[in-house]
């Protein structure tokens, strides 16, 4: 049986607070394989702002490329409608029948898990993973599994220090500015952006 992880997102870009999530829960949840996996946004939806599913796929495997125990997924991308969280674990269920699933997410997620579509079914077959976005948000994650998501019938693992402050938002907001996102993004993925001239206004 493997302890199997999935980081679900935009991934719009991929950054280093991501791939510090993927390392972190990796090492405190000793999780053998991470399933990182870009949400598909229908082309309609794309703004300037949003990058098409193709490029975030391609971001998200230039990112992860050595980490040996990531693996980046196209599965909500292929499956082309909104996707819902607990659809895809069923899906994965189906697949990985023997194995744990865990579901890893940023604090933000984490306080609003309970108003997901079938949050039930979220907890009944993935333990989630919460990463603090800031070190006070410890007590808040707490606070809210105990008072909400645990009578729900929630497992959770909290872990107790938060990643590298920045958000996608962040690095859409200062592409050009190289010298504020030199530790923020991988260089893969910053040159990828470059190259293929992403995000800009
Ligand atoms: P945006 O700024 O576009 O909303 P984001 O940086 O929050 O993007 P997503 O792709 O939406 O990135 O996030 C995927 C998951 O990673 C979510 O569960 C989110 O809470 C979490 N996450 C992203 N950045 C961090 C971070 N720095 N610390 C902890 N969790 C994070």
């Amino acid at each position: 049986m493997s302890r199997i992880g999935i980081l679900g997102g935009t991934f719009n870009p991929i950054h280093n607070g991501h791939k510090q999530m993927i390392e972190y829960s990796h090492k405190e949840a000793k999780l053998d394989k991470i399933i990182v996996m870009p949400t598909f946004v229908p082309p309609h939806k794309e703004s300037l702002n949003l990058v098409c599913c193709e490029h975030r796929l391609n971001m998200c495997r230039l990112a992860c490329s050595e980490i040996s125990y990531a693996d980046v997924s196209d599965f909500e991308i292929k499956l082309e409608g909104k996707s819902y969280t607990y659809r895809t674990l069923e899906l994965l269920k189906e697949k990985y029948p023997n194995d744990e699933l865990f579901f890893i997410v940023g604090a933000d997620m984490f306080l609003s898990l309970e108003s997901w579509r079938n949050p039930e079914i979220i907890f009944k077959l993935a333990t989630i993973i919460a990463i603090p976005r800031d070190d006070d948000s410890v007590a808040e994650l707490t606070r809210h599994y105990d008072d909400i998501l645990k009578p729900m019938g929630a497992k959770a693992i909290i872990l107790q220090k938060s990643v590298l402050t920045v958000s996608s938002t962040y690095v859409r907001d200062n592409i050009n500015n190289h010298d504020a996102l030199a530790n923020l993004l991988d260089k893969r993925v910053f040159d990828y952006i470059k190259e293929n001239n992403l995000y800009r206004v």
